[in-house]
């Protein structure tokens, strides 16, 4: 069955993710269309949120990677948290603009589950080494499909988060000598201590 894309998802995010599979780019697109709910921009620094329902023990973490590519929210700049609910959807937040919840239809992951590709990975062969146009087979599925077929979406009205504090001070550890940030250091028998060196500390007791 011949599927016409109707989105595009950039190169470079295939290539952070490490190889083609269609949760990534359902991610991606779930990431688009919360931005374009919430009439906002790709993220460049701190200031939009995305908590995701996903958990670490399931196979999810390709939607992540897709969400993060396309909302600017990261893992590493630490405005993009896991709630551990097990399940593929997110919440992106924008102080200001509002926040909105997207799922995947749940028809739609049934539907991406009927393609060959999910043999593959059922016999154990890892993404990476399913035959490209197997992979693409699925991938066009997703993108075929308009932001409406994709998702459920719901504004929260109530919605609210505030980052904690940043600190920018290091303070060096009694026993390690590395620099640690403040609000990291604990203090013991009137030391200075990174967490690791607490605990070495604590369990010579
Ligand atoms: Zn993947
Ligand atoms: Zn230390």
């Amino acid at each position: 069955m011949e599927q016409k894309r109707i989105h595009e998802i950039p190169e470079c995010a295939f290539e952070f993710h490490g190889h083609r599979c269609p949760a990534m780019p359902l991610g991606y697109l779930a990431g688009k269309y919360a931005l374009k709910l919430l009439g906002i921009e790709k993220e460049k620094d701190t200031n939009t949120y995305v908590f995701s329902e996903t958990g670490d023990e399931h196979h999810q973490g390709c939607f992540d990677d897709g969400v993060q590519a396309a909302t600017g929210c990261t893992y590493g700049k630490g405005n993009y948290k896991r709630l551990q609910y097990g399940k593929m959807a997110i919440i992106v937040y924008k102080p200001g603009k509002g926040a909105v919840r997207i799922r995947p239809k749940p028809e739609i992951l049934d539907g991406c589950s009927k393609f060959e590709f999910f043999k593959y990975r059922k016999s154990g062969i890892p993404a990476s080494q399913v035959p490209r146009e197997v992979s693409d087979e699925v991938i066009n599925y997703v993108l075929s499909k308009d932001f409406e077929e994709l998702f459920y979406y719901e504004f929260l009205k109530d919605f609210t988060y505030s980052s904690p504090k940043k600190t920018m001070a290091r303070i060096v550890c009694d026993d390690c000598g590395e620099p640690t940030y403040e609000n990291h250091i604990k203090i013991f028998n009137g030391k200075r201590l990174c967490p690791r060196c607490y605990e070495i500390e604590r369990n010579k007791r």
